[in-house]
């Protein structure tokens, strides 16, 4: 992909629909924190259960969201991996790609 296909591909992604990662992160934060005084009050095999659940979760959410990421379809040209929010801006200020600090995107035909 072209740095000019990068770009009107990346116009037409409504970035506000995808996931908002700080409002999953305080949720995520919020059920770790509301283990604790929980697990004062349920025997020990619930509470590893719930952590057991919470690491889960974790992993299926970091999993999820780079599935996401990915549907974008703005990948890296050389890595191949998604470059979206900051990975974007920065990749479209310095033509090279945040993760592998090669050319992000395929030269101009
Ligand atoms: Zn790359």
């Amino acid at each position: 992909m072209t740095k000019d296909d990068f770009i009107a591909r990346g116009r037409r992604i409504n970035f506000g629909a995808l996931p908002y990662d700080l409002a999953h992160t305080v949720v995520i934060c919020a059920f770790a924190l509301a283990g604790w005084p929980i697990s004062i009050y349920l025997p020990d095999s619930m509470v590893w259960a719930y952590v057991a659940f919470l690491f889960a979760g974790s992993i299926g959410y970091l999993w999820w969201s780079k599935r996401v990421d990915r549907s974008t379809g703005l990948l890296c040209h050389t890595c191949n991996r998604p470059m979206v929010r900051q990975a974007a801006k920065m990749a479209i200020d310095s033509n090279a790609c945040p993760h592998c600090k090669k050319p992000a995107f395929a030269p101009e035909a």
